[in-house]
């Protein structure tokens, strides 16, 4: 049998000092991995963002303290792998590059999409040139490479979310990656991309498992392995439902459903490419290789009414009305027209005969351009600080009974909209974000636990 083609990719947590990069570095060997994908290091790409707006504020001293603090926090590594002075002197181009950018936000008082994105990127790029060291310390046996993701990871120029171009990434893969054939192990970024001019863009955040199924797509490899510090994909999210059950199987629309609603496990786009290029995907822990994972496949040996739940947090219900739409048509037709060329995606609607409710992102719901172009066509109501709530399994908008249920276990908790019917697969409903955990651990306990 021909060896198999596996991308590996390592999260900020399996990022977090020397210990946790040499432990992923083993279990990235261990499990085979040719091309390795990682985040930035643990907190690191939260502290980017800060530097780039407390820079464009004017507030420079507090923005100098942070940028200290993320050089010693990679410093400190760079000691514990004993570095080599080469690797050392990359590094401090890397500083060098970030307080260049930071002085510049801070003169012009002004973060254009670009300037941020490149800021963003170099919490990947500094921690991949720490990884590929140890890598190579514990990989004696193969040749392990740093490879800049922007010479492959192709993108359009849409800064801060850029849209990757797969059929480019391929070509460039093809052109770059040719020690894959001779044992060579790539190690490279996440998140970040360039377009065809050679400027950095980026994926959005947690984009680094969407990276990683791009790379793994323009390859072919075979498994696309997303290694994190969870034990695999669970039932909801362990850090609200301690008893969670970790699942040894999901399919791909049920965990493309889950990411798409909040689970913070997998980037939302991450399976688009897998399923494409028929890459199987594994999600284990970095900290616990050894334990069973979570395999994505495209049918699974059971089917139940309710596998996962879910919550997105930080929403918006947008009701809009018009009398017009009594007895109209192309009412929808008009609002849809004005969401897509705000590029807003809409993922879940309830009408009546003269009102559509709508959940978009809260930070969407503050466009004033939006706002005022769907006002000219009716009256609008925003409600902010919702979380969707949402199950997820198989036959749900066929089940009867289900609604009753789940509407029983949540009490007294006021549910603000209700989607159900569009999918087989996913029922969900809004509520007031401080109930969102609560409705899930009454949720789980009914249908899970
Ligand atoms: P990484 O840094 O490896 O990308 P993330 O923090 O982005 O890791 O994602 C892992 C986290 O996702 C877990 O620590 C867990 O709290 C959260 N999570 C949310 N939903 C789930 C779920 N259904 N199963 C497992 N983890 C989940
Ligand atoms: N470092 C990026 C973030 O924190 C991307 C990722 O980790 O997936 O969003
Ligand atoms: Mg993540």
């Amino acid at each position: 049998m021909k060896n198999e083609l596996i991308v590996s990719k390592f999260g900020g947590s399996s990022m977090a000092d020397a210990t946790c990069m040499l432990r992923s570095a083993q279990v990235a060997l261990k499990h085979k991995g040719n091309i390795v994908v990682v985040s930035a290091t643990y907190g690191t790409t939260n502290n980017l963002i800060q530097v780039a707006k407390l820079s464009q504020s004017g507030q420079w001293d507090d923005a100098e303290k942070l940028i200290s603090e993320i050089k010693e926090k990679h410093l400190q590594i760079a000691a514990d792998l004993k570095v080599n002075d080469h690797v050392l002197e990359n590094l401090k181009g890397l500083f060098f590059e970030l307080e260049t950018l930071a002085r510049g936000i801070n003169l012009l008082r002004d973060l254009t999409n670009k300037a941020f994105d490149s800021i963003q990127a170099l919490g990947e790029r500094m921690s991949s040139l720490l990884f590929t060291e140890a890598m190579a310390q514990v990989a004696t046996d193969n040749k392990v490479e740093l490879l800049d993701v922007r010479k492959v990871l192709r993108t359009d120029n849409r800064f801060g979310k850029a849209t990757p171009l797969p059929n480019d990434i391929r070509n460039l893969c093809e052109q770059y990656l040719t020690g894959l054939k001779s044992g060579t192990i790539y190690v490279t970024q996440g998140f970040i991309g360039a377009t065809r001019d050679g400027e950095t863009t980026t994926l959005g955040r947690g984009g680094s498992d969407y990276s990683a199924a791009l790379v793994a797509e323009g390859v072919c490899a075979d498994v696309l392995q997303i290694w994190t510090d969870v034990a695999g994909i669970a039932t909801t999210d362990p850090r609200v439902v301690p008893e969670a059950k970790l699942l040894d199987e999901i399919t791909f629309s049920e965990a493309a459903e889950l990411a798409t609603f909040g689970a913070k496990i997998l980037h939302p786009t991450t399976l688009t490419p897998a399923l494409r290029a028929n890459v199987a995907v594994f999600v284990g822990s970095s900290y616990e290789a050894e334990k069973k994972g979570t395999w994505i496949k495209k049918s699974t040996t059971d089917a139940p009414l309710i596998r996962a739940m879910a919550t997105r947090k930080e929403q918006a219900l947008i009701t809009l009305s018009t009398p017009k739409m009594l007895h109209a048509h192309g009412f929808l037709y008009e609002i849809f027209k004005i969401f897509n060329a705000h590029r807003v995606s809409v993922d879940s609607i309830t009408t009546s005969e003269i009102s559509v409710a709508l959940t978009i992102d809260n930070a969407t719901a503050s466009n004033q351009d939006l706002l005022d172009e769907l006002q000219e066509l009716c009256d609008i109501k925003i409600e902010k600080d919702l979380s969707l709530v949402s199950l997820i399994g198989n036959n749900i908008n066929h089940t009867s009974g289900l609604a009753a249920r789940i509407f029983k276990s949540l009490g007294d908790i006021n549910v603000r909209m209700i989607c159900l019917g569009a999918s087989k697969h996913n029922f969900c409903f809004a509520v007031d974000s401080q109930s969102a955990d609560e409705s899930i651990r009454r949720l789980h306990r009914e249908f899970i636990s």
